[in-house]
């Protein structure tokens, strides 16, 4: 079968004996139907005519049901008893076979402990619920979304029943496993109280100082052909491999990792906002350099896949933040402007584009908010799926409770649902647990950066001078390569020494903010 490897291709395939040899024959199998699943999924996003829905929709159920029978097969469960048994293989936890089995271990578990009921009833729900949302959101009609989201909530709580939780959690943990595994909500908590409080305060601080950026630069007209050429010259500044990638365009930019020798990025333009453009384009980016930095012969197996959606936010995150909203950065980039723009961006100084990538507003909508703000958000929704799932919260009552939290976090009067509690996608789709990933992919990206200006110290002054290298090649050694062998936690205090706290981000954001707006 096909490998990642880059040895020479042998003609005659070689059975595999040992139970461990099977195991891997047999996972990344379902890697292959379920890399196809994810392309299957870029296309539907990018290329694929409107007409074509229906039958993909077909094409999708029928791999995803093949793709669960492969990843459910009890002959994965035999081959793993054997290998567990094997203390020998086992004997080294951070061994490549040791986390496979471990990995392929978790995953089967969960496969397997879900009734295949419960799994047709919730793709059935989440699909008609998708279109339902939809519908409400673009009416603001949060009544034609309830009966939907009742739906939901009651079988994701179903759901994280049948998956179980530790004693003295709650059922989000059971939830966010598939997305942050080994995270619990009480974790999210204690480094989220302390952010929540920090932040509140500089918010406001901001929000009230006289002094702010002008956002004049990101309201020039730029002709989307340029955007174009111009994101994708930094992308590759910055190290994406366009022989091993494309960038497309999308309503909702994203980037589909099918294998490290192909990860397809999207972006989004709008005529009058280059800096959304970029800073999408960076931040997908990062997510490819990071599909792309995982260990080409162990792709297919858990030793060659990213750690969990919050480790993947950090790399995205780092180089849409830490990198592309640096002054650095703009030292190097804002001579580029002219040369992609011509005279429409000729006046701007350094300062003037460098403030407008920094401007920190609280509003509505998540998905355009800034750096700061951004993690309020997240808060917000956080705070509300917990309880959707204990039931101190029906669903019922969600526009009050939105409404109210985000005028206490940010001081706004939601003017309706459609920029309110209907705006995301995620809890229609039945993703909850999902959200946090978002903000500790900030934090991470915070605390990993500052270890990497340790051991790289003139980290910026290569930025300036556009060599963005030493960074890639530092997350590539203490981030990719290491696929899933640590858990985010734990590559977290490998990597910087430390658990995961809420300093990092907060200096970050404090020294760079403060100065901006004249405090
Ligand atoms: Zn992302």
């Amino acid at each position: 079968m096909a490998t990642a490897s880059c040895a020479p291709a042998t003609n005659t395939p070689v059975e595999p004996t040992t139970p461990y040899a099977q195991l891997i024959d047999l996972i990344k199998q379902a890697d292959l139907l379920g890399s196809t699943v994810s392309l299957l999924g870029w296309d539907q996003e990018t290329m694929m005519p409107n007409q074509g829905l229906a039958f993909r929709s077909e094409q999708l159920a029928q791999l995803a049901r093949l793709h669960h029978d492969q990843v459910t097969s009890p002959r994965i469960g035999e081959q793993l008893e054997a290998c567990e048994a094997d203390r020998a293989l086992m004997a080294d936890p951070r061994s490549v076979a040791a986390v496979n089995v471990r990995e392929t271990r978790r995953e089967y578990e969960r496969a397997t402990k879900l009734p295949a009921d419960l799994v047709a009833e919730l793709a059935k729900t989440t699909s008609l619920a998708r279109h339902e949302w939809a519908e409400a959101r673009r009416d603001s009609d949060f009544a034609r979304f309830l009966p939907w989201l009742e739906k939901i909530v009651a079988l994701t709580r179903r759901k994280a029943e049948c998956f179980g939780w530790a004693p003295g959690g709650e059922p989000w943990d059971a939830l966010a496993e598939d997305y942050e595994p080994s995270c619990t909500a009480a974790e999210v908590q204690s480094v989220f109280a302390p952010l929540r409080d920090r932040l509140g305060a500089l918010i406001s601080d901001l929000t009230a100082s006289s002094t702010k950026p002008t956002n004049d630069f990101n309201e020039r007209t730029l002709p989307i052909e340029q955007q174009e050429r111009f994101v994708r010259f930094v992308s590759e500044q910055i190290g994406f491999d366009y022989s091993r990638g494309r960038l497309d365009r999308s309503t909702h930019p994203f980037c589909s990792g099918t294998h490290c020798h192909d990860v397809r990025l999207t972006t989004r333009f709008r005529d009058d906002n280059v800096l959304d453009a970029l800073g999408s384009t960076m931040h997908e980016s990062g997510h490819g350099i990071y599909e792309q930095g995982l260990p080409a012969e162990h792709i297919g197996t858990p030793m060659g896949r990213y750690i969990s959606l919050g480790i993947h936010e950090s790399q995205s995150r780092m180089w849409e933040n830490q990198v592309g909203r640096s002054r650095a950065f703009w030292q190097w980039c804002h001579p580029k402007l002219a040369e992609y723009f011509g005279p429409a961006v000729g006046s701007f100084t350094l300062d003037e584009v460098y403030g407008a990538a920094n401007i920190v507003r609280p509003d509505f909508i998540r998905v355009e908010a800034d750096e700061a703000t951004y993690n309020m958000h997240v808060m917000i929704r956080f705070e509300i799926e917990r309880v959707l799932m204990t039931g101190e919260l029906a669903p019922a009552d969600l526009p009050g409770e939105w409404n109210a939290k985000y005028k206490e976090y940010l001081g706004l009067d939601v003017p309706d649902d459609r920029r309110g509690c209907l705006q995301d996608v995620h809890w229609s789709m039945g993703s909850i647990g999902y959200f946090p990933t978002y903000t500790l992919g900030n934090l991470y990206a915070a605390q990993f950066f500052d270890k990497a200006l340790e051991d790289v110290p003139d980290l910026y002054q290569q930025f300036a001078r556009g060599e963005f290298g030493a960074l890639k090649t530092w997350l590539i050694e203490n981030v990719h390569r290491h696929g899933r062998r640590y858990r985010a936690a734990e590559l977290c205090e490998h990597v910087t020494g430390k658990p995961l706290t809420a300093d990092p981000l907060m200096r970050h954001l404090e020294r760079k903010l403060r100065p901006m707006y004249g405090l």
